[in-house]
């Protein structure tokens, strides 16, 4: 199964309503799309979304990485000669993890239909459904309370608040949606960098003593600040997940070997795909230490990709895949069945996408205009 062609494409597919967080409010899922041709017709998808407040990664920047490196390497190359393929999409420029993970899940795709079998299952994973959590965005605490009821009559139990926008109010946020849904509801919160170490310390515990009862804390502080990190994680009751510290399984070793999170978000496109995915997965594994599995604003193709990854690793014990759910609408054929909290992994070879409905993506380049 040679690789004959690669083609990149843009989508754009609207928000229920906008997506607010510490770093940046948004109105649609815009994302790169790549499709992966091959010498036998087997088409291998993957999506990318510019994410530039935590990956750094543009839309501009995400076509230039494929275009001028990231294509050019693997084009004409056998998808059977599987590990050296990816590595040389992991050598093929430095950074651009969001260029890297949407080539790195098209190939996986491919590797799956070579050999009739799912990713999933190509991973050694016996899980066949997911239950995610869906996000609230950071607002007015009232507001934040009635979103978070709209959740729950959408069938939610978990919830992830955004908060840290303005620091002062965010004690008073989780107290409005832990009112407004009671016990029993799972509230984990992501102040996605916006305190400081003290700070974080400070709020967590009061929200503590209020028996606001947190289950965990994505990124308190800084992401470059591990000392930071280690600082809230060793004093917070609240368990600490790193997220934006996370990028690497370089990073995760660093993360785990401190002993400065008590857990670790993976995503896809911080780490560059599947490939890498995996070793933060088998590091957190021996150190005990559980994962979340994560994404960006991502429509189908991308979030579908991490639901094969975590129905195959046991370590990956929480699921923040809400993407496709915040969407208006789903232009994406095949994959996985987002029916709100239960994803259901497909059974189909590869990832099991079988095309984008037609006139959504706007196809703009192909491998041609290499010749
Ligand atoms: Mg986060």
């Amino acid at each position: 199964m040679k690789i004959t062609s690669i083609r990149l494409g843009r989508i754009s597919v609207p928000l229920r309503t906008p997506f607010k967080t510490a770093l940046r409010s948004v109105n649609s899922v815009e994302d790169v799309i790549v499709e992966i041709g091959t010498d036998g017709g087997n088409v291998g998808y993957g999506e990318a979304p510019p994410t530039g407040v935590i990956t750094g990664d543009t839309t501009l920047a995400i076509i230039g990485a494929i275009q001028d490196h990231i294509g050019k390497t693997i084009l004409g190359r056998d998808v059977e000669d599987f590990e050296p393929l990816l590595q040389a999409v992991q050598g093929a420029i430095v950074g651009n993890t969001s260029a890297k993970a949407a080539v790195d899940m098209a190939l996986w795709d491919l590797y799956g239909q070579l050999y009739n079998i799912p990713v999933c299952k190509l991973l050694g994973g016996g899980r066949k459904q997911l239950v995610t959590d869906i996000t609230i965005s950071v607002n007015a605490p009232e507001t934040m309370a009635a979103d978070a009821i709209k959740a729950l009559k959408r069938g939610y139990d978990c919830l992830k608040m955004k908060v840290g926008v303005d620091p002062t109010l965010d004690v008073l946020r989780l107290k409005a949606v832990r009112e407004a849904v009671g016990q029993g509801i799972t509230i984990r919160i992501d102040a996605n960098q916006a305190w400081t170490p003290k700070q974080a310390v400070r709020i967590l515990n009061q929200m503590q003593e209020q028996g606001l009862d947190i289950e965990l804390v994505e990124q308190p502080v800084k992401a470059h600040d591990l000392e930071g990190l280690k600082y809230v994680t060793e004093r917070s009751f609240v368990p600490v997940l790193a997220d934006e510290s996370v990028f690497s399984p370089e990073n995760a070793m660093t993360i785990l070997k401190m002993g400065a999170a008590d857990l670790i978000n993976i995503k896809l496109m911080k780490c560059g795909g599947i490939y890498n995915a995996l070793k933060i997965a088998s590091a957190a594994e021996v150190y005990g230490v559980e994962c979340m599995i994560g994404c960006m604003l991502e429509a189908k193709i991308s979030v579908n990709a991490a639901v094969h990854l975590a129905c195959a690793k046991n370590i990956i014990t929480r699921v923040d895949l809400d993407g496709p759910v915040l969407c208006s609408e789903d232009p994406i054929l095949g994959g996985a069945v987002f029916d709100e909290k239960i994803i259901t992994v497909s059974d189909a070879p590869g990832l099991g996408i079988s095309g984008i409905e037609d006139g959504k993506v706007n196809w703009f380049w192909d491998t041609s205009a290499l010749a």
